[in-house]
């Protein structure tokens, strides 16, 4: 593990804590036992035990059985693990959360096998909407249907069919891609696209043979239709709008809890949201604890706001805000991640700049005059070292900062030269290794080898390097699933079976760290989360099987058994009795 971060650990865990099981006999009974667990702690004081206590939202006691067995009381709840793996609640390093409860507000068209299938999902949303409300879809794909419409235009079906399903509703179905999106003719009229609107730059608004707009919209000329639902949903009365965005939060949360993660770094809230976030936590409303990044937010916006937002530890540990989101590039698909050389598949393009780091320059002295963490989106190696740059030019005009840790999000492709930078400026290295599994194979086409395999998702590089590494899915783009982004970083299988770079995976004890004790670090938080130690809080994982222990080839039937966030029992699977 990282050097610094296991000095750290010792300074802050105070001495022989994870030692002592025995609770004073005056103290109350614990509210909630454990026992009959193999725990994997990430205590480096303890890392093996089989029991463990709780009291109120705390971990109270980790030891075996019998003694932890004595700290129970008439009315503790007692939970024989039947010698489950047990694990602490997985962090989730950078998500993020509305998109997160957005997409699954919305109709899944994903296992749909043709397109009336989709037709008769949209026409029973219609009959239960109210006119005007937009229906909205997701994840279709024509590739995995069983035919395709006798009319269709470029191999795609053409919105009639839609229309005639819900005339009084806008319809909006994204396709698997993200890059088009297949609406009816009132979200048409509605975005003011029309069968003569020129296609705009960038994007393509498909037409049939007599010049109707099909309503298949590719890429940039999906903008107006998106506007167009951004102002319905201004135009909702106060309550109702926080009534859609109330339903966001709880189903996002019930998802992430469903998959064990009991914390999540989200990667770009607004100001308004984080209200939100704020007002639920509030009422002890928040499903899951949040580290909460402000996104899309001017400077000026965050010379006003920093100060005020700043909080740590709110409404019981549910709520901090103290980092800050940019991007200073695209992604890799788009071609738009900035790098040092131009793309293999396009020669002559090497991704773009997309904020100005100058502009990143001067929330980096915002971030320092206002104690915040400033955490940049950079994919491409241009961009790596961009920001590498500016975070040393911004540290060293500063030296009285103390333990800045900030943060470069994906870190997806770094120049070997800029690999040890990371560990000598401490910055922190916030990967999603789920990439390697999902995008391995394309990912060779943009960049050519070897410098796809040098320089892609170098995990196994970087850790060795001394880099601390905080590993998140970037949901809604990957699932939520820590368990399957655990997979990809010890395996780093594609959907084919084969590797991308294994050369590159961490071990498993290595990789359960970086979701768990690692992310708590890179939020400040390693004095409360991220290992099963006494004082901490009670977030934990009970699963159905020992990702430590089995072959490559089980990892991938793993699930999440229940979960347990402050000492309660939030989620259990279906037919699980036990907890
Ligand atoms: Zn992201």
């Amino acid at each position: 593990m990282h050097k610094q971060f296991l000095a750290i650990l010792a300074v802050t865990v105070p001495l022989g804590v994870g030692l002592q099981p025995i609770v004073a006999m005056s103290e109350a009974p614990a509210d909630l036992i454990v026992t009959g667990a193999k725990l994997a702690t990430l205590d480096p004081d303890r890392p093996a035990a089989s029991a463990i206590a709780v009291r109120g939202d705390r971990i109270v006691a980790i030891g075996g059985d019998e003694e932890i067995a004595a700290l129970a009381g008439p009315d503790t709840n007692r939970v024989d693990a039947r010698g489950r793996r047990v694990v602490p609640g997985f962090i989730e390093g950078h998500g993020h959360f509305m998109s997160l409860g957005e997409s699954l507000a919305t109709l899944d068209l994903r296992s749909a096998r043709d397109w009336n299938e989709i037709v008769a999902i949209v026409r029973r949303a219609a009959a239960a909407a109210s006119p005007g409300e937009w229906i909205v879809g997701r994840g279709w794909h024509q590739d995995k249907w069983t035919s395709i419409p006798a009319d269709a235009v470029e191999g795609l079906p053409r919105n009639v069919s839609l229309d005639e399903a819900t005339p009084r509703n806008p319809v909006y179905l994204e396709h698997a891609s993200g890059h088009g999106v297949l609406v009816n003719s009132l979200a048409l009229k509605e975005a003011g696209i029309t069968d003569t609107t020129p296609d705009p730059p960038g994007g393509v608004i498909v037409r049939e043979s007599g010049g109707r707009a099909t309503g298949w919209l590719v890429d940039a000329a999906i903008g107006p239709v998106s506007a167009a639902r951004e102002r319905a949903f201004a135009a909702l009365p106060a309550d109702e709008q926080r009534r859609v965005l109330v339903d966001q939060v709880r189903r996002a949360g019930q998802d992430a809890l469903s998959k064990g993660v009991t914390s999540l770094q989200d990667a770009g809230s607004s100001f308004a949201t984080i209200d939100l976030f704020r007002s639920l936590a509030d009422r002890g409303e928040l499903p899951l604890r949040l580290y909460v990044m402000i996104g899309g937010e001017s400077n000026e916006s965050l010379e006003r706001g920093l100060a005020r937002y700043r909080t740590v530890g709110y409404g019981g540990n549910f709520l901090t805000v103290r980092a800050i989101k940019r991007l200073v590039d695209g992604a890799l698909g788009s071609r738009s991640a900035w790098l040092l050389e131009p793309y293999a598949d396009d020669p002559g393009n090497t991704g773009l700049e997309h904020e100005a780091v100058a502009m990143i320059g001067v929330t980096a002295d915002l971030a320092l005059a206002n104690g915040y963490q400033l955490n940049t989106h950079a994919i491409g190696d241009r961009a790596n070292r961009e920001i590498l740059d500016l975070y040393e030019r911004a540290l060293r005009a500063h030296p009285e900062t103390r333990d800045p840790r900030w943060r470069i999000e994906h870190a997806q492709h770094v120049h070997p030269d800029d690999v040890p930078r990371f560990a000598k400026l401490g910055v922190i290295a916030s990967m999603q290794a789920i990439g390697a599994a999902s995008d391995g194979a394309w990912m060779v086409k943009r960049l050519g080898e070897p410098r796809a395999g040098e320089q892609t998702l170098v995990f196994r590089t970087l850790h060795d390097a001394g880099a601390l590494i905080a590993n998140g899915t970037d949901v809604p783009v990957e699932d939520i699933d820590p368990l399957a982004n655990f997979r990809a970083t010890v395996t780093r299988a594609m959907a084919d079976g084969s590797r991308f770079h294994p050369e590159q995976v961490l071990t498993r004890q290595e990789a359960l760290a970086t979701m768990t004790v690692n992310n708590a670090y890179a939020a400040f938080e390693e004095d409360l989360k991220g290992s099963l130690t006494p004082g901490k809080l009670a977030d934990f994982v009970v699963l159905d099987r020992d990702i430590l222990e089995v072959p490559d080839e089980d990892l991938s039937k793993a699930r999440v058994d229940c979960t347990v966030l402050g000492g309660r029992v939030v989620y259990r699977r279906a037919g699980e009795s036990a907890c």
